[in-house]
């Protein structure tokens, strides 16, 4: 029995699998704590007539579209801007060398 790591899905800080983490049963996404993650679980309905039919359904921020990962986005920007990565790459590059990025102020 080893301990395992995730990576929360929000802040992106490791965290091992011993301590009471979220792991978001909706969309499998692991957060370091249910703050973190903003767990959700749903309400039942007003109008229920029986509590048996009903399932609540636990959600995080990603599953509420109130985040996303780093991953879908890039995928959502490239296609927004229809450019591939390579492109996006070659564009990265080329700023570099203006020295139009954050880095190395
Ligand atoms: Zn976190
Ligand atoms: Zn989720």
């Amino acid at each position: 029995m080893g301990i395992d790591y995730y990576t929360c899905a929000n802040c992106r800080d490791t965290f091992p699998d011993c301590i009471s983490y979220f792991s978001c049963e909706n969309c499998g996404q692991h957060f370091c704590s249910n703050k973190c993650g903003k767990r959700q679980v749903s309400e039942p309905p007003d109008d229920i007539d029986d509590d048996a039919d009903w399932e609540e359904t636990v959600t995080c921020i990603f599953c509420r579209t109130e985040a996303v990962t780093d991953d879908d986005m890039i995928d959502f920007l490239l296609k927004e801007l229809n450019i591939t990565y390579d492109q996006a790459l070659e564009r990265y590059k080329q700023a570099v060398i203006r020295g139009e990025t954050d880095d190395g102020e």
